[in-house]
């Protein structure tokens, strides 16, 4: 990398700057602060942003995506900043004192302290001196950074499913009254901008799911781009629309009718507690990083840990889920029918044409013919009537106007005709000396 880092003084700025980042954005914005908060949260989230690569989050805090204003992030495990010189920002944004608009990042559910009753927190982020006390400090809990910060935020964003929708902290026998982001602002927050808080649920998330959004409102915020569709859960409409049986790469076993019994069959998984058809998500198409993996791609079932009701409504994840039955054995019923005509398609389109013609195969290689001939016949003949009954058959029989005036092409049977050759056995032309060559070889064969 040839950028020169420097140590930065200016208020609010990261500890370090790449001077000669490519690109300044296009509009008035030089940069925009991101603020990464963490609740009751795993972590998941900032490693799965940290593999994301359409844009990458380097990209974001280098300034590299043309149009965007550079990305200043503060994160608690990917800063090199440490104590007050990491949380003075944090303050700066509350205060109203930073020199360009700031995100905030949610990852974790947000939790309910006054649950403690007394002066403990769940989750916290920093500290601030208080004279008097035993320790000197008060740790700041991150649900009062939310407080602080989302009313002057330009936008709020929740990261994964615990911030998005409560996720696993939530689950029945929640202690700590774990809840979404949403929740706990209120169905009246908006941003400085105008947003309520926009959800991007994943348990993990794709991290690219991720960046794509933050790169979309950035250019939202410059004024370069148009806000992003977004459906009624606060959802970047885009990503999850559809459902992940919509795009799955075992959706055509389920139209067959063809389930798997165990794992790592490459069959559909629905009968062994798949939720895809119901599942709003875009794991299989995007892939969990790089466009690589993703729970059906790589065996697994979908749990639907996208959606509001996970983990308590998709359990137990071992069991079918109860409407999969009506729909997989329907399926299994006609998929037995569409199964066998698809077959006898395939055996059809598998063949070139000129083999039918000549009846027979030129290579080891080539499908055998494994049926008898005058039913294959039949079956061709019936399969070619109906491929071109509204249709003109392709070939040379009917002369095409190739030039200008009218200048017609013959095609080689009337130019034989016009000849006066002959068609031995009814075969066109070319297809006596393959015929021809073939008796040849079989002859050969026969004498050796
Ligand atoms: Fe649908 Fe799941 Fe089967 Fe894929 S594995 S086709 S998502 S039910």
């Amino acid at each position: 990398m040839a950028e020169q880092i420097n140590h930065c003084k200016q208020p609010g700025g990261p500890a370090v700057s790449f001077e000669d980042a490519t690109s300044k954005g296009a509009g008035p914005l030089e940069k925009v602060y991101a603020f990464w908060l963490a609740g009751m949260s795993c972590d998941g989230c900032s490693i799965a942003v940290t593999g994301a690569s359409d844009p990458s989050v380097e990209d974001l805090l280098l300034g590299n995506v043309p149009g965007l204003p550079r990305l200043v992030l503060y994160h608690p495990v990917l800063n090199v900043e440490a104590g007050e010189e990491f949380i003075h920002s944090f303050e700066l944004a509350a205060e109203g004192k930073l020199d360009a608009p700031y995100v905030v990042i949610l990852e974790g559910s947000a939790v309910d302290d006054s649950l403690i009753g007394g002066e403990g927190y769940w989750v916290g982020l920093g500290a601030r001196s208080v004279p008097g006390r035993k320790d000197g400090n008060k740790v700041i809990s991150v649900m009062e950074w939310i407080d602080r910060l989302a009313p002057g935020a330009a936008a709020v964003i929740a990261i994964g499913t615990c911030a998005t929708w409560g996720g696993i902290p939530a689950a029945e026998g929640n202690p700590t009254g774990a809840m979404s982001l949403m929740d706990y602002l209120g169905k009246d927050y908006r941003s400085a901008f105008g947003l309520p808080v926009v959800n991007i649920p994943g348990c993990s998330p794709i991290g690219d799911n991720f960046t794509e959004v933050v790169a979309m409102v950035l250019h939202f915020l410059q004024g370069t781009g148009p806000l992003p569709e977004f459906d009624e859960l606060g959802r970047p409409a885009w990503q999850f629309h559809h459902t992940v049986h919509n795009r799955c790469v075992r959706g055509g076993y389920y139209e067959e009718g063809v389930f798997a019994k165990h794992y790592g069959e490459p069959e559909c998984l629905v009968k062994i507690g798949c939720w895809g058809p119901v599942v709003q998500c875009n794991i299989v198409e995007r892939g969990a990083l790089r466009h690589f993996g993703g729970c059906m791609n790589q065996g697994g079932i979908c749990i639907g840990c996208t959606m509001p009701g996970f983990p308590d409504k998709f359990s137990p994840f071992y069991a079918p889920a109860p409407g999969s039955t009506i729909s997989s054995e329907t399926s299994k019923a006609y998929g037995r029918v569409v199964r066998l005509l698809r077959h006898l398609t395939m055996d059809h389109q598998n063949r070139e044409p000129h083999w039918d013609k000549i009846g027979d195969t030129p290579s080891g290689w080539a499908l055998q013919l494994h049926r008898e001939p005058l039913l294959r016949r039949l079956e061709d003949i019936l399969y070619r009537k109906l491929q071109f009954a509204t249709a003109k058959k392709p070939g040379r029989n009917i002369p095409e106007v190739k030039y200008r005036d009218d200048f017609e092409v013959e095609t080689k049977k009337q130019e034989q005709a016009r000849n006066g050759e002959p068609y031995p056995d009814g075969l066109k032309w070319g297809y006596q000396r393959r015929r021809a060559k073939l008796e040849r070889e079989t002859a050969e064969v026969r004498r050796s």
